[in-house]
């Protein structure tokens, strides 16, 4: 993204002007001056056309055309959106597009932020996980107690290895390290 202000500033309304209108009077008060025959109407002799060359704004006496700015301008000109012609005027001045170092460290707390978001979650689930495996084995085990007289093969919630609890505290585990690193504690 190109940064207007900077444009705007790159650029020099005066020798913007001249290097579009042939032929420029000398400013008056405030910089307007008389800018040759207007681009906008069937102009046939100069007078009623004026630029100011301080602020790059432009107004027609006679057909009315008028903008507060040279990409203003351009765009009355060229008939071209306002994108395209700040992309054009960039490239003719040499205005890349540089983000601020504001805006730099804004994106990078934002990323670190959605890291964050995204590890508590999957802690959140995790947690969730394992409530749910080690509510299930209390209840099993309470089943299986009230069903002590059924064959094994028929008693509800059998006795399960521990893997799946396992798997959810070692995620669990991993998650909190990740958290609490220094890089993720200056994100918080
Ligand atoms: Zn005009």
């Amino acid at each position: 993204m190109i940064n207007i202000q900077t444009l705007k500033q790159a650029i020099d309304p005066a020798e913007f002007y001249r290097s579009r209108i042939k032929s420029i009077a000398t400013p008056g008060m405030g910089g307007w001056a008389i800018a040759g025959l207007c681009p906008f109407h069937d102009d046939r002799r100069a007078g009623s056309f004026y630029v100011n060359v301080r602020t790059g704004a432009y107004k027609c006496h006679s057909c009315g055309a008028s903008g507060g700015d040279l990409i203003d301008f351009e765009q009355q000109v060229t008939g071209l959106p306002f994108g395209k012609v700040v992309k054009r005027l960039a490239g003719e001045y040499g205005v890349t597009a540089m983000a601020s170092p504001e805006m730099r460290e804004h994106a990078a707390r934002r990323k670190r932020q959605l890291k964050r978001a995204k590890l508590e979650e999957a802690l959140a689930h995790e947690l969730a996980v394992l409530l749910q495996v080690v509510g299930n084995r209390v209840a099993g085990r309470e089943l299986a107690r009230r069903h002590r007289a059924l064959p094994p093969e028929y008693r509800p919630f059998p006795e399960a290895h521990w893997g799946r609890e396992r798997i959810a505290a070692q995620r669990i585990v991993s998650i909190l390290g990740r958290l609490y690193q220094p890089a993720a504690r200056e994100a918080a």
